[in-house]
């Protein structure tokens, strides 16, 4: 990213930069999951995540033959999100103590990563077809699914097992579900009528 230069001047140089963003990102990313891969016990959450590692070297190879398609030499460049969100996934499952909240954790930080690239890979196809490069563009998508199942797997394994893992009250709220908890009931009564403005 240039900060003291203007070096982006048309949608095709938008492109460019996205391009080496997303890499770049796609690179990092390669260097984290095993490290979440790693820390997760969950049979169904390690394989989901060490089948999108296989995939994302994929990616990489797609990207690859992008750059290729458009006559360039392959590089990244350093994007401050994807390290943004990186470090933050880090220092929070840093902070994590004990297994039971970990496979939580590790999807809350997994899924902030995989909306980090549907946008950027959103982003590129709309340009990549404004640009009529069909061949970019299936290339793109092929990621882009690829990220948005990897975004499905994480919440189903998250809500069929891991946040209810995490969460040490669920076996007494399923007991205790059946009659209001006299908490909600004082709430419901010094809650104020709403107005609007
Ligand atoms: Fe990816
Ligand atoms: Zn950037
Ligand atoms: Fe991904």
């Amino acid at each position: 990213m240039g900060l003291f230069t203007r070096d982006i001047k048309s949608l095709e140089d938008l492109f460019n930069h996205a391009l080496k963003d997303i890499y770049y990102a796609e690179h990092q990313i390669l260097k984290t999951l095993p490290k979440l891969i790693d820390k997760a016990s969950d049979p169904q959450l390690k394989k989901d995540l060490k089948q999108h590692l296989k995939e994302t070297e994929g990616q990489v190879t797609r990207l690859d033959q992008v750059f290729e398609m458009l006559g360039e030499e392959p590089k990244g460049t350093r994007c401050p999100a994807i390290d943004g969100i990186l470090s933050e996934g880090d220092s929070i499952l840093g902070e994590v103590e004990g297994r039971s909240v970990t496979g939580a954790a590790i999807v809350f930080a997994a899924q902030a990563v995989e909306h980090y690239e549907i946008t950027r890979y959103g982003s590129l196809i709309a340009w990549a077809t404004e640009m009529g490069r069909e061949d970019v563009v299936r290339k793109l998508e092929a990621n882009l699914r690829e990220e948005k199942a990897a975004d499905r797997k994480l919440t189903e394994v998250a809500e069929a097992r891991l946040n209810k893992n995490a969460d040490k009250r669920a076996t007494t709220r399923r007991t205790a579900r059946a009659r209001p908890t006299p908490r909600r009931v004082a709430k419901r009564k010094a809650a104020p009528k709403r107005r609007s403005a």
